[in-house]
């Protein structure tokens, strides 16, 4: 995807060195007009190519300009057979997941994407230019160019994503912007998140058993009467607004639900040096509370504040969802609790079932 002969090694190089290449044939048979294509692509995603005085895709590397502020930086793989399953997960799919869940993790520290470097390794059977539109898509919804990546031929899909991030405005104005942190929370924290948990692991589980039943093919999966599940699972969405507006509301930790609920807010207690008392879990139409509790990639975020009425009356000013109260950080150190029991650190095992 970068442009000559470097910056991605995408056409010359990675097709002599590993075989097959997943480039798909151009009208004039040259990978490098296969490039051009994608590049093409991504900048229509982007509304156009770099602004003056950066450079994305077309050259050994990209030059950005950093925002102010910490630079945040995160990365992300998809493996198809371990993190998606191309039986119930499309091409396009396994590069949306890609982007967003690397995305979420910026998401989770308050901050906002800028920059994407996007990697894709596919075997011939998979078509790239799938993974690319939903890689492209992905972009344009979080609102991060693709300025770079590499391509190669794969036994599996592999899709692999980094991300640049920087803070918006501080609490205050003119005050310094900084990250929210796993390890800020303090007894006496409420802990709030953002949304209904448990859809992603039920619309797996809804997928996977009408394609194994022979109810569905993958292509007519969004038919089924299960779109709203499905999505959650193919198309997760970051909380970009929510993590920016928390921090901003003077919110002290988050994490974003991507292992699962008491698994990630295990990780918080465990950084901060709290324990975490939870109950009303609010779970997804459709989905149990076993999902909510365990499944894992809803890319909701958990965060601890110390004034949960001004978190409520940010989000409510900026139109977003009210966040749901699940809970108060005590002085257990690393301890969750569930209705007062001691929780199991459930999460999400890579296993596909
Ligand atoms: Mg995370």
């Amino acid at each position: 995807m970068g442009g000559g002969r470097a910056g991605t090694r995408a056409g010359d190089e990675a097709g002599d060195r590993s075989g097959a290449s997943p480039l798909p044939p151009s009208a004039d048979g040259d990978e490098f007009a296969a490039i051009r294509r994608l590049r093409a692509v991504f900048e229509a995603a982007a509304g156009g190519g770099a602004p003056e005085g950066e450079v994305w895709i077309g050259d050994d590397a990209a030059a950005v300009r950093a925002g102010r502020g910490p630079l945040l930086l995160a990365t992300d793989l998809v493996v198809a057979g371990v993190h998606a399953d191309l039986r119930w997960c499309s091409p396009a799919d396994a590069g949306f997941k890609a982007v967003m869940a690397t995305v979420s993790d910026i998401a989770a520290m308050g901050g906002r994407p800028r920059h994407l470097l996007v990697s894709v390794a596919a075997p011939p059977s998979v078509p790239l230019d799938a993974v690319v539109e939903g890689v492209a898509e992905a972009a344009r919804l979080v609102g991060a160019p693709v300025v770079g990546g590499d391509l190669s031929a794969a036994p599996v899909l592999v899709v692999s994503v980094a991300v640049t991030g920087s803070l918006e405005a501080g609490p205050q104005p003119g005050g310094e912007a900084a990250p929210l942190l796993r390890s800020g929370a303090r007894p006496g924290d409420t802990v709030l998140v953002t949304g209904a948990l448990g859809a992603s692991a039920a619309g797996l589980a809804r997928l996977r058993d009408r394609v194994l039943a022979g109810v569905s093919t993958l292509d007519t999966l969004a038919d089924d009467g299960s779109e709203a599940l499905a999505a959650a699972h193919r198309r997760p969405v970051a909380r970009l607004d929510e993590g920016d507006a928390a921090r901003q509301a003077g919110a002290r930790a988050a994490v974003d639900v991507s292992d699962g609920l008491l698994a990630d807010v295990g990780h918080l207690a465990e950084a901060s040096g709290v324990g975490v008392a939870l109950s009303g879990i609010p779970v997804a139409p459709g989905a149990t509370l076993a999902d909510a509790l365990g499944g894992g990639e809803d890319y909701e975020l958990v965060v601890a504040t110390p004034e949960p009425r001004q978190l409520e009356a940010v989000f409510a000013a900026s139109g977003l969802r009210p966040p749901v109260r699940i809970g108060v950080c005590t002085a257990e150190s690393g301890v969750v609790r569930l209705d007062g029991e001691l929780a199991p650190a459930a999460g999400w095992r890579h296993s596909l079932g």
